[in-house]
């Protein structure tokens, strides 16, 4: 089969590579028909993420056909439509059994992350050996362990495009907005208009926020944006982010979403390898969300951050009152129930960020518009 695999700094390629096999009951085969490029796979891309291998099949959000179901999944079988979750939880531990799939802890046992973090997060589909080594779903076909928890089935009324976005994008901008506090009359702030941020703008608009500040430099996202509604700020004119955002919320914003990709620099990744001197650049989104957020106000971090920022503005989150709430990877399977619902009913459309489509063969050229941000490309759905 073709897949894409990771070779080192912006080298991926297509390769032909032997296809997946049932290896546990509880597994289940997919045949590959949608799949995409997420700003978390340009972490893998730059080589910021740890414990990545030469030859890994990169690729976490994919849906498709079952193709071939292990003798103990009961609720997906052979010729189902389905999407898969972007992380891979067991179902059964505590974590799972609370909701927070993506807490798993049967999943992933990077020794790397328990050093790091205590305790890993849930394993996730071509995300290297720091979440669990599992191949991933940019390619013709792919395993789904745990395919009863990891699999929704899609129904036929569904296209493709509007189901794909529910295993990654769709749940992820939604749990942003629950994760801070964003309700009816709220006035909320988004930094990064890539799919995560743009979505999250949507959701913010239809939980009925009374004014939503999207930040980001893209004319076309920025453009977008305001087509939702949204008050726009360009970073790369108005240096003085946070003095933006005072000007339209003299008070500062109720909830302010860190949603832009921080680019880690090689520093961090190297010595977080080391498991020393984890020091880095100072980020200046988690500062400027600090500063711009109401006093008792809440931020939420939905951007992947993998280890530690100096610098941090610890006294604003201390004299401000402020909640910064860490997302984690989305629990996706927590939500798609009932998005799904809302995508069916029309009331969210998430093609609004659909904007290229590609073939499989075409992914390293994909990889490289998405990373510079050519040709207003965004969102893409690639056919395998
Ligand atoms: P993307 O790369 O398409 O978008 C990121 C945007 O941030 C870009 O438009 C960029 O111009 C903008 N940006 C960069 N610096 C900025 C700054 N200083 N201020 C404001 N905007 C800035 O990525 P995406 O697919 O939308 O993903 C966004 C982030 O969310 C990534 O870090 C990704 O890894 C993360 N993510 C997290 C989860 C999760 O479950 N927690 C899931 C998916 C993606
Ligand atoms: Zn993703
Ligand atoms: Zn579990």
């Amino acid at each position: 089969m073709l897949a894409l695999r990771w070779y080192g700094d912006k080298d991926v390629r297509v390769e032909e590579v032997p296809a997946p096999t049932l290896t546990e009951p509880t597994d289940v085969i997919v045949r590959v028909t949608g799949t995409t490029v997420c700003g978390s796979d340009l972490h893998l891309y730059h080589k910021e993420i740890m414990q990545l291998q030469k030859g890994e099949i990169l690729g976490h959000e994919f849906m498709g056909i079952a193709d071939e179901v292990g003798s103990e999944v009961k609720s997906i079988k052979q010729g189902d439509r389905v999407v898969a979750s972007f992380q891979i939880a067991c179902g059964t531990c505590q974590f799972c059994k609370e909701g927070l799939t993506s807490m798993c802890d049967r999943t992933n046992s990077s020794a790397l992350q328990e050093k790091l973090y205590g305790k890993p997060f849930a394993g996730l589909f071509g995300y290297s050996h720091f979440a669990g080594g599992f191949a991933g779903g940019q390619a013709e076909f792919v395993r789904v362990p745990f395919g009863s928890v990891n699999l929704l089935k899609i129904p036929d009324h569904v296209p493709n495009e509007k189901a794909l976005y529910l295993s990654d994008i769709v749940p992820t901008s939604y749990h942003a907005t629950v994760c801070a506090d964003v309700e009816k009359g709220k006035s909320v702030a988004i930094w990064g208009l890539g799919p995560v941020g743009m979505l999250a703008c949507k959701w913010s608009k239809l939980a009925g926020a009374k004014r939503v500040i999207a930040i980001d430099q893209i004319p076309e996202r920025l453009a977008l944006a305001q087509d939702i509604g949204c008050d726009t700020i360009d970073f790369s004119k108005q240096k003085d982010v946070v003095g933006e955002i005072y000007k339209l919320e003299p008070l500062g914003v109720d909830c302010c979403i860190d949603a832009a990709a921080f680019r880690y620099t090689k520093t961090l990744r190297q010595s977080a390898e080391r498991l020393i001197g984890l020091e880095t650049d100072s980020s200046e989104i988690p500062n400027e969300t600090l500063r711009a957020v109401r006093k008792f106000g809440t931020v939420a971090v939905v951007a992947d951050y993998a280890a530690m920022t100096n610098h941090f503005l610890i006294g604003a989150l201390m004299e401000k009152g402020i909640t910064y709430r860490g997302c984690g990877q989305a629990p996706v399977q927590k939500y798609w129930h009932q998005l799904l619902e809302k995508i069916e009913s029309g009331e969210f459309d998430p093609t609004v960020v659909l904007t290229h489509r590609f073939a499989i063969e075409e992914f390293s050229e994909l990889y490289k518009a998405f990373d510079e941000k050519k040709h207003g490309i965004m969102k893409t759905y690639v056919q395998t």
